[in-house]
């Protein structure tokens, strides 16, 4: 097309995000053809560099276009457009990846395959018929193979499979849609599956899927590698799974479900349109929704829950291991209870050997373990709760110029890295008390300075130096900043919300140091990304028993009886009364106390005298159980007191317990009981906001802390909060528990050396506290 010279425009556009293995210079070069523009297109580090000339109409099209109708899987970040000196391309090219490897920020997160390839995968005679590695420019593994950057087929553990000249021309025709795919291959060049028992004998099979199928179908255990790691899978009987059960040692917690379709997952779960969408969605995490009643599939795969864990086949793989007529897989993280996800054979082999029957597994490595991750709906928005495939790395962009490694805190680790105005938070890396889960940390760490050429100068890490990522962090040379539990669990619902100034903060969480050396857990603070003050809590308790009482509840509820002066023998029938007289006798010599305000022990305690007094099995359960059992009906609440005092409001637990224990002698229903409670907390939490606005006239409030996965809890009191005129924030792109934690501290450290006002952490008690 000839030009006339008049009206030619060349602009050079600046664009940055998630450019990098979701098909994004193949979209531009297409689009560029559409207009006949000229130009060219380059992969650099986090950013595309597009050069275009052409019509200013055409341009205008085409940027329209670049804005509007990218990748599925991309995100643009930023982008900037200037205009250049007319040049006079003859054609439009894409340009091999230029390498700066200092400019890299983002990486691009695994997909689920997607419609276009599993009509391929289902089409006989199809080069790719039935074929599980099969992906395209919108599909695949990403992060989860990704050894380096940018990425690139070299980059990927993919480039141990040579592709075959018919892939070879696919990945090289602009026309195609496996133009640029990394991940291309196919049966005659890619990965295979294979089939071995528990002892790694390969299993003789011409179908190593189809013959994993039947054993499944068989009620066998098979260990199914994916696109993260491994799992565990069985069929959705009673036998099988309380095998599993046995097996894996986790009597309780709930395990997840994967079902053919969605039709499938309509037939036992409660599925609304904003849940359909994230289940068939790209990234098809595990969606935790509400069962149908009578429940279709065996109680024990999810005891004493209202809601399933479901998730719908990802990889494509998956679709081959359902026999014909199963709808319902188990499919639970391929460990031992506590330990990481296995993601290389020979660790599965030895770790799950005397769990699974046989394995299903490929030669495409696994360079990082990625768990599923978990999501909810809450309010109508999409909530997630572990942070795992699809969703990690999670990339916000915030003010920093720091590169600052923030180490999380102790229970369900992750970790979070800084530079150049974004925030890279992990998946959920688990427990570091366990040995091997401390090590999958410090893998990650070193994966991530490999992949961003990152060499951290500032730590961020908790208060609490017994922790081992504190201890991980004070060891490394650079600047230390130690932040606040709950000030950190603040500051990320502060920053993923874009929320600069000061708000209200209500932290309800499990436990966290204070700056007081209290177990601090129902906080009321007021303050900013780098300070805080304390404007309220919940009265302190003496707690006797440290991690004991964390997995025994009924010592909580006896350290609360006793603080109010109260036997607990008989509000505690079940338990020794040897037992009991043992925390009393230690209460009483002030032995392995602690002072509490932690709402994750308050609500231990009422589930406690609700009749969960056994040992949990896994983190909260007891409250959890006592949030499941709730009737949702009900209005009413218990009395409560809040006074006011120099060091702030006290939310106090005299009334409401001693009106709780008045309910169980008078025989009320734990259902009542726990509505009642739940809605205590609610109505309490919301006047104790409503003092602090009066004080200090702010009306943002952020929500944060492991208690606010209880959605009775969460959606009451946004609901609450909203009719007293609050704009109410909380976590929905980071997990509110723990799991949050890195991302938070990565934000304070970075706004406390803004703001110049950091303490050594060695004088933790001088925290920014006035
Ligand atoms: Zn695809
Ligand atoms: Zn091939
Ligand atoms: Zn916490």
């Amino acid at each position: 097309m000839a030009m006339d010279v008049n009206d030619a425009r060349r602009y050079l556009i600046n664009l940055t995000g998630i450019v990098q293995g979701v098909g994004f210079r193949p979209f531009v070069f297409r689009i560029a053809q559409q207009h006949g523009l000229k130009g060219w297109v380059e992969n650099q580090g986090s950013r595309v560099l597009i050069d275009i000339e052409g019509k200013g109409e055409d341009i205008r099209e085409f940027t329209h276009k670049l804005q509007n109708g990218y990748p599925q899987n991309a995100r643009i970040a930023e982008f900037k457009i200037c205009e250049q000196p007319f040049w006079g391309y003859s054609d439009f090219l894409i340009k091999t990846s230029c390498l700066e490897a200092n400019t890299a920020n983002f990486l691009p997160q695994d997909v689920a395959v997607c419609e276009s390839c599993m009509k391929e995968f289902n089409t006989p005679g199809d080069k790719r018929f039935q074929y599980p590695f099969i992906s395209c420019t919108d599909c695949g593994p990403r992060y989860s193979i990704i050894s380096s950057l940018p990425y690139d087929r070299k980059s990927i553990t993919m480039s141990a499979f040579e592709m075959c000249p018919q892939c070879a021309s696919e990945y090289s025709s602009p026309s195609d849609r496996r133009y640029h795919a990394q991940t291309n291959c196919c049966p005659h060049c890619g990965p295979e599956l294979k089939l071995l028992d528990a002892n790694g004998n390969t299993v003789n099979s011409t179908n190593p899927a189809k013959m994993a199928s039947q054993l499944i179908y068989q009620g066998k255990i098979l260990a199914v590698k994916g696109i993260g790691g491994y799992h565990l899978c069985c069929n959705a009987e009673s036998s099988a799974i309380q095998r599993l059960r046995k097996l894996k040692n986790r009597p309780h917690k709930p395990l997840a479900i994967m079902a053919r379709n969605i039709e499938a997952v309509k037939r036992i779960c409660k599925v609304s349109e904003k849940e359909e969408e994230i289940l068939t969605g790209i990234r098809k995490p595990i969606l935790l929704l509400y069962k149908r009643i009578p429940e279709y599939l065996p109680q024990v795969i999810a005891p004493n829950q209202k809601k399933l864990g479901v998730m719908l086949p990802y990889a494509p793989l998956h679709s081959l291991i359902f026999a014909a007529d199963v709808d319902y897989l188990i499919m639970t993280s391929g460990n031992i209870s506590g330990s990481p996800i296995c993601y290389k054979e020979c660790d599965a082999l030895s770790s799950l050997k005397n769990v699974a029957d046989y394995f299903l597994t490929h030669n495409r490595e696994i360079t990082v373990p990625v768990d599923d991750a978990v999501v909810k709906v809450v309010d109508m928005q999409e909530v997630l709760v572990r942070c795992g495939r699809g969703y990690a790395p999670l990339t916000l962009p915030i003010e920093t110029n720091h590169e600052i490694l923030a180490v999380g805190a102790q229970q369900k680790c992750s970790v979070c890295i800084t530079r150049e105005g974004f925030a890279a938070a992990s998946q959920y890396i688990g427990d570091l008390n366990e040995y091997k889960t401390f090590r999958v940390f410090e893998q990650q760490i070193n994966h991530f300075k490999d992949l961003f050429g990152y060499c951290p100068e500032v730590f961020a890490h908790d208060l609490n130096l017994d922790y081992l990522s504190s201890r991980y962090a004070k060891n490394q040379i650079g600047q230390k900043i130690a932040v606040q539990h709950h000030h950190a669990h603040m500051v990320g619902c502060m920053a993923e919300n874009k929320l600069t100034n000061d708000v209200i903060g209500v932290i309800y969480d499990g436990t966290g140091l204070g700056t007081d050396s209290a177990i601090w857990g129902a906080e009321f603070f007021v303050g900013s990304l780098s300070r805080f003050t304390r404007a309220g809590h919940l009265q302190y308790v003496k707690l006797q028993g440290g991690d004991s009482a964390v997995k025994e509840p009924w010592r909580c509820a006896a350290s609360y009886l006793l603080a109010l002066g109260i036997e607990p023998h008989e509000f505690l029938p079940k338990i020794d009364p040897i037992a009991i007289d043992a925390v009393k006798a230690a209460i009483s010599n002030n032995i392995k106390c602690f002072e509490s305000s932690s709402m994750g022990r308050f609500f231990d305690c009422v589930a406690a005298l609700c009749g969960f007094f056994t040992n949990i099995t896994y983190d909260a359960q007891a409250a959890i159980e006592l949030e499941n059992l709730s009737y949702t009906d009900v209005d009413n609440f218990y009395t409560y007191c809040i006074s006011e005092t120099e060091n702030g409001l006290i939310l106090e637990y005299d009334d409401i317990l001693k009106d709780i224990l008045t309910d169980i002698q008078n025989g009320a229903l734990k259902q009542l009981i726990s509505a009642k409670f739940h809605n205590t907390v609610v109505e309490a939490t919301a006047e104790c906001i409503c003092k602090i606005r009066k004080k200090t006239g702010l009306n943002d409030v952020v929500l944060s802390g492991g208690v606010f996965e209880n959605t009775y809890l969460l959606e009451r009191l946004i609901l609450k909060l909203r009719n007293l005129n609050f704009n109410v924030y909380y976590n929905r792109l980071l997990p509110t528990n723990d799991g949050g934690i890195s991302f938070g501290q990565a934000v304070a450290a970075s706004a406390i050396i803004k703001e110049n006002n950091h303490v050594s952490c060695c004088s933790c008690k001088s925290y920014q506290n006035q």
